[in-house]
């Protein structure tokens, strides 16, 4: 499960654009993952600029 930061998140897009399975989608103010349909391959982790996305439940609390 991938967690996001939304104070870090400046909503630029660029995870939506990489995600292989499509399910991220940003409204006018938030970012959202359709924890269903995401496939944990972490390659939004991988291209966020601003290091607000992080695995969920792994270590931090
Ligand atoms: S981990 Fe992969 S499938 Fe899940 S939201 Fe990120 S890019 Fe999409
Ligand atoms: S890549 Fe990072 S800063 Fe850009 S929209 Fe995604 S989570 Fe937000």
């Amino acid at each position: 499960m991938i967690k996001i930061d939304q104070a870090l998140c400046d909503l630029c897009g660029t995870c939506v654009g990489v995600c292989p399975v499509d399910c991220m989608a940003m409204s006018d103010k938030i970012l959202e993952i359709d924890e269903d349909t995401c496939i944990s391959c972490k390659f939004c982790i991988q291209v966020c600029p601003m290091e607000a996305l992080s695995e969920g439940e792994s270590h931090e609390a």
